[in-house]
């Protein structure tokens, strides 16, 4: 079957009475150019170790096995991960995995049992809707997470990952993200690119990792704060503070001195602040005075 076919795509559906799961952000790519571009964007070469997560009727699958990667496919829907191991069946290349990629042990999937390090170069997903953002940041906040990522997801989720400081979409998960990768828009995708059709078009995103220089301390640190601050986000970052639960909760006079030590203004708001700036306010709070 071409999958980039609408029509043979539908027709299959219709002859093995398949119904496209909206739960499951069942919504297929079939647009051959845009597929073009995902493997153009990943820049995954012959023998490249893949991670797929939901490969559904394996658009994404074939081609990258096409270009030589070996790919390991997490599929949560049975019949489409029994397909997939008979459309495409290489034992050699493609590893079928049927679960729910947010309940495996990513310690033992994200591993390469020979060197005891990162198993994958790169993890390539139109990730489903409804669950998208929470697999890609347990996925790429793992320390055993592949050095990049191209990720196809909702418009308005791509904003949000690639979001800077002062601007609307800041928030938690383009905080967290951008703290160990360079963070990249690659190309719009028209919801017309998909069936059944969604009603919101989606965005190429590549994360490319960076690692930061926090210690494992100040990294508690910077998820603490930068989550009790995102909860009030209206707010100014004093005023969250000197009303979060222990161990953030500080005396004024000592939290005047830990933001003049990260040089962060207490009145500033949580989407004000730079990647930098939340890394020194991690630093400080973590040293304390
Ligand atoms: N890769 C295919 C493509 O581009 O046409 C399908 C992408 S579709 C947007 C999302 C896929 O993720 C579906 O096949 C769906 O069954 C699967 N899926 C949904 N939730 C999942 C989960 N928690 N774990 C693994 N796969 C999941």
């Amino acid at each position: 079957m071409n999958l980039t076919s609408p029509s043979q795509v539908k027709s299959w559906c219709i002859e093995n009475g398949f119904h496209p799961n909206r739960t499951l952000g069942q919504n297929f790519l079939i647009d051959r150019n845009v597929l073009d571009a995902i493997i153009a964007a990943a820049g995954v070469c012959k023998g490249q170790r893949v991670l797929e997560i939901g490969p559904g009727l394996g658009v994404l699958t074939e081609a990258l096995l096409e270009v030589g990667a070996s790919v390991v496919a997490v599929e949560k829907d049975s019949r489409l991960a029994s397909r997939l191991a008979e459309a495409l069946g290489n034992p050699e290349k493609l590893t079928m995995i049927q679960a729910d990629a947010l309940e495996l042990d990513l310690d033992e999937l994200l591993r390469d049992p020979e060197s005891d390090e990162a198993g994958f170069d790169a993890c390539i997903s139109n990730l489903p809707y409804s669950v998208g953002t929470r697999i890609l940041l347990d996925y790429a906040r793992h320390a055993l997470a592949p050095n990049r990522f191209i990720v196809l997801v909702q418009a308005e989720v791509a904003d949000r990952f690639v979001a800077g400081p002062d601007d609307e979409a800041r928030g938690q998960a383009g905080v967290w993200l951008q703290l160990d990768y360079q963070v990249k828009r690659i190309r719009e995708v028209k919801a017309s690119c998909f069936w059944p059709r969604p009603e919101i078009a989606s965005t190429v995103v590549r994360l490319d990792r960076t690692p930061s220089s926090l210690t494992v301390e100040e990294h508690r640190w910077f998820e603490r704060l930068t989550r009790e601050a995102f909860m009030h986000r209206r707010k100014q970052l004093g005023a969250i503070f000197r009303k979060a639960p222990p161990p953030i909760i500080h005396s004024d006079e000592v939290l005047a001195v830990l933001f003049a030590k990260a040089g962060v203004q207490a009145h500033a708001r949580p989407e004000k602040l730079s990647n930098d700036e939340w890394q020194n306010l991690a630093r400080a709070f973590c040293k304390g005075i």
